[in-house]
């Protein structure tokens, strides 16, 4: 791929030996959904997120269980915490819909909580309003909290822990966009009881699709697996006591993924760079706020930077057709789920905070395939987008 093509916001890009270890796993006829790829890439994740020094002392253990994909991994984390029909799941309102989906394949209710306005993850305030206000209706405690980084950014942690342990409520922790996201130096998919990472496509680092569950105890890292291959019994014939599902990763994505896991460090640095330039080229810009670390307990992973616009909706439409005309591609913030249709007749504790947001900004391109230049002549194009007084949004300025 070369500079010219398309800019996309972020695309999958191989390190080098992915080819080679998908060839030697072929070799040896490893092409199943189990296999010395799926072990080692759970490994080498565990040795990342904790280095040894760490596990053979302090440090909480991870134990990792590598699955079809990130969504595979949130469902499997709310059948472990025995969330069932008619059970209550606090999910945060501003995410992606892979986060609360899985509320409804338990047949739980969604009750959607809305952000805080310096991360834009789950808002601390709400979360306990929400809590109490569910007690106090149902009789009955929720039985999980699903907190997301969303875009890479940490959630607040201390103080949603805080009150999860106040209430005696387990928390999963969705950092699918959030792989190599620090808070407090610690690293994100380790704050809950369960944490959850994707390798989608257009992740910080991909096995084409995948996603992994990351536990803290080695009797939740079996379970888990044992839900995901079926739930067969121990014995040579096919024997089933529990429903079972089928999302185990594949020998073939796990060997991709162990070639990854070479290039991750690289890959959230560039991601990082990108972020700085693009705070860099814009910091001075009158109209636009590119979203940064909102203290020094949060380091996101930037996997993808994210801008807000103080300006009319036809003008950022304006920017967004000007830099698709120039071949880049832009998306809008994600609509939160209290305001999609398939969430509408969910509980929702909102105080405004992401339905003033959401359509307010966009995403820009981050990944690997995106040059420096590239993202200086992104942001030199918006500054100019914004610059003129009146924006002409004419044929012209559309491909
Ligand atoms: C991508 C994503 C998921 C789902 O991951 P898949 O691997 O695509 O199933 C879940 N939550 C968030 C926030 C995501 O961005």
């Amino acid at each position: 791929m070369s500079d010219k093509g398309p800019t996309y916001l972020c695309l999958a890009h191989m390190g080098g030996n992915e080819e080679r270890f998908i060839h030697d796993a072929i070799e040896s006829n490893w092409v199943t959904s189990l296999g010395p790829y799926v072990d080692k890439f759970e490994r080498s994740i565990e040795k990342w997120l904790i280095p040894q020094e760490i596990s053979e002392g302090v440090g909480s253990p991870v134990y990792v269980a590598a699955l079809s994909t990130g969504t595979s991994a949130l469902h499997l984390a709310l059948r472990l915490l025995g969330v069932g029909a008619g059970d209550d799941v606090i999910c945060q309102s501003w995410t992606f819909a892979a986060s609360v989906n899985p509320v409804l394949y338990r047949n739980a209710t969604p009750v959607l909580v809305d952000s805080e306005d310096s991360t834009w993850n789950i808002s601390p305030r709400l979360l306990e309003e929400a809590i109490v206000d569910r007690i106090a209706l149902t009789g009955k405690t929720p039985k999980a909290i699903v907190a997301v980084d969303l875009y890479g950014m940490p959630a607040r942690w201390d103080e949603i822990l805080e009150i999860a342990g106040k209430y005696e409520i387990p928390v999963v922790e969705d950092s699918a966009e959030a792989m190599g996201s620090l808070y407090k130096g610690r690293k994100c998919g380790t704050f809950g009881n369960f944490g959850v990472y994707s390798f989608n496509g257009n992740k910080m680092i991909t096995t084409g699709a995948g996603g992994a569950l990351i536990c803290h105890s080695e009797e939740d890292k079996e379970r888990t697996l044992f839900l995901a291959t079926q739930a067969r019994e121990r014995a040579l014939h096919y024997e089933h006591v529990e429903l079972g599902y089928n999302y185990r990763m594949s020998n073939i994505s796990a060997a991709i993924g162990c070639g990854q896991m070479e290039v991750l460090d690289e890959h959230i640095a560039h991601h990082i760079e990108l972020h700085d330039i693009y705070a860099e080229e814009l910091g001075s810009c009158d109209g636009v706020t590119v979203t940064g670390n909102p203290g020094a307990d949060f380091r996101s992973n930037f996997w993808l930077t994210t801008v807000l616009f103080d300006a009319e909706q036809a003008t950022i439409k304006c920017v967004s057709d000007d830099l698709r005309s120039a071949g880049v591609e832009t998306r809008p913030l994600w609509k939160p789920m209290h305001l999609q249709p398939l969430y509408k007749g969910c509980p929702a504790y909102t105080d405004g905070t992401s339905e003033n947001l959401w359509d307010k900004g966009l995403c820009l391109p981050s990944g690997p395939w995106v040059t420096k230049e590239k993202a200086s002549m992104i942001a030199r194009r918006i500054k100019s987008m914004l610059s003129k007084t009146s924006l002409r949004c004419g044929a012209e300025t559309i491909e």
